[in-house]
């Protein structure tokens, strides 16, 4: 005997209104699938299990929580989750400012992720081929030195970073936070014209388990 996962998703709404649209769909699952081991609702005895000790952030994760947590010979389990408008890839992409914080996140990214290799790549072309460890004396020879690796290989404190590197990464990083930030408030202004009114994001009942079959 197996069993199958079966999710559905209602509005978000009095616990009693779930429990009869709970009962209207395994009667039409017993219906369409048939009374034994149909792998859907009409499988699930042991009523609801509804659960709001916390809000999942998206329907997915309220999904993958109760692909852990059912068990087929329980009843179903009810989780509430926020449901958010996403926005159309159309309209991201007729977006020119959203656009262009797209490609400035992205290339502040790349040079963020580089930024260590950078680094040593600079070492490496510099006049000298050996640098002295300031943390335990020892004399590296820099082109036997990891790509990306700006630390000391013999007693793993910074051999290459110099102060201005850390200043620099860290108005880098400022930078791409405050980015990130205006690309939230577009895509937020962008799905309040779409909505028209309505509210763009909303608590939802998800609501499943695993049914024998
Ligand atoms: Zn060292």
């Amino acid at each position: 005997m197996g069993a199958s996962l079966v999710i559905r998703q209602h509005p978000w709404a009095p616990r009693a209104d779930v429990q009869r649209w709970v009962q209207n769909c395994a009667s039409e699952d017993q219906f369409e699938h048939g009374a034994s081991y149909s792998g859907y609702w009409n499988m699930k005895s042991g009523g609801i299990h509804f659960d709001e000790s916390r809000v999942f952030d998206s329907p997915q994760a309220a999904e993958e929580y109760i692909s852990e947590e059912n068990d087929k010979f329980g009843g179903l389990t009810a989780v509430p989750a926020l449901q958010r408008l996403s926005l159309p890839r159309e309209t991201a992409e007729s977006d020119a400012k959203l656009k262009d914080l797209r490609v400035q996140i992205q290339a502040l990214n790349n040079t963020l992720w580089t930024f260590d290799r950078a680094i040593v790549t600079r070492a490496k072309a510099g006049k000298s081929a050996f640098k002295g460890c300031a943390h335990c004396g020892s004399r590296i020879s820099l082109k036997h030195l990891t790509t990306g690796h700006t630390r000391c290989p013999v007693c793993n404190q910074n051999l290459l970073r110099t102060e201005t590197d850390d200043k620099k990464e860290q108005a880098l990083k400022t930078r791409a936070t405050r980015l990130q930030e205006q690309l939230a408030e577009r895509e937020q202004a962008l799905l309040k014209k779409l909505a028209k009114g309505k509210p763009i994001e909303g608590k939802v009942w998800v609501v499943g388990g695993w049914c024998a079959s």
